[in-house]
């Protein structure tokens, strides 16, 4: 049955290609081996002190803009 087959494939290979590098990596590998890229951002949903980090730093970029705009 092809759905068995399938199954059972999925089992033991349990790796999704990169939608960038196409470089197969594990369904729970947060990142990509092969080019870094972040596969979901599940990582910044498990950890809310990145997006407090996140907006730290969009904020400290607009005011430094602002300062060398501002002269
Ligand atoms: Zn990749």
């Amino acid at each position: 049955m092809d759905e068995d087959e399938f199954y059972d494939q999925d089992l033991e290979d349990p790796t999704v290609p990169c939608p960038v590098c196409q470089q197969p990596v594990y369904k729970d590998a947060p990142q990509c081996t092969g080019c870094g890229h972040y596969l979901s951002d599940a990582d910044f949903r498990n950890h809310p002190s990145k997006w407090v980090a996140l907006v730290a730093v969009v904020l400290i970029a607009t005011w430094l803009l602002q300062y060398v705009f501002a002269r």
